[in-house]
């Protein structure tokens, strides 16, 4: 009798999806991923809600305050969670703002940047309120699993992904880590 599929939820919170596109490179491997596994909430599913998961995989830092919710809901609903990709795990690239005070990087961005033909900060209440710094994720949840890399490869992220489905803990050789 076939194995029951384990549930794996997604998400991309103050990422680039590059990490996503990192996930989807493993090809081929995709047709075998499709029998072990089913996506839950996932920017590849569009599910907006994230039901009880083995599994959940997390890019990007935590920017504002609906990533902060995505990310515990993701927490509260996955048995193991895994950060993929430097932004997850040390902020990276959304975190360059973390050296500038928040209200002059959107005085920048949307007043005196270079550009801007209507220059007003957005303050509609529909946008999700920013946080004063992007924070990896670990600052704000539990993580159990980390994937280094910017994007982590597409070999990484497989490696990782086969041995948690099957139970085991991921053992990565030095050639499938990298820190770029
Ligand atoms: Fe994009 Fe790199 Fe961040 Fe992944 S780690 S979300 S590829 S910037």
């Amino acid at each position: 009798m076939a194995k029951p599929k384990i549930r794996i939820a997604t998400t991309s919170l103050a990422g680039c999806f590059g990490c996503h596109m990192a996930l989807l490179d493993i090809d081929e491997r995709l047709l075998e991923l499709v029998e072990l596994a089913e996506l839950d909430r996932s920017p590849l599913t569009d599910l907006k809600r994230c039901t009880a998961c083995e599994l959940g995989i997390v890019e990007g830092g935590v920017g504002n305050a609906e990533n902060v919710h995505v990310l515990r809901e993701l927490r509260r609903s996955c048995k193991k969670l895994v950060a993929i990709g430097a932004c997850a795990i040390n902020g990276n690239v959304p975190a360059l703002r973390n050296r500038f005070d928040l209200g002059d990087c959107l005085e920048e961005v949307f007043v005196t940047g270079l550009g801007v033909t209507d220059p007003k900060v957005p303050g509609d209440p529909e946008l999700p309120l920013l946080l004063d710094k992007v924070h990896p994720i670990h600052e704000v949840v539990k993580v159990d699993y980390f994937i280094p890399g910017c994007p982590p490869s597409a070999d990484t992220i497989w490696a990782v992904l086969t041995a948690l489905i099957e139970g085991n803990e991921p053992v990565l050789p030095d050639a499938l880590i990298r820190y770029d």
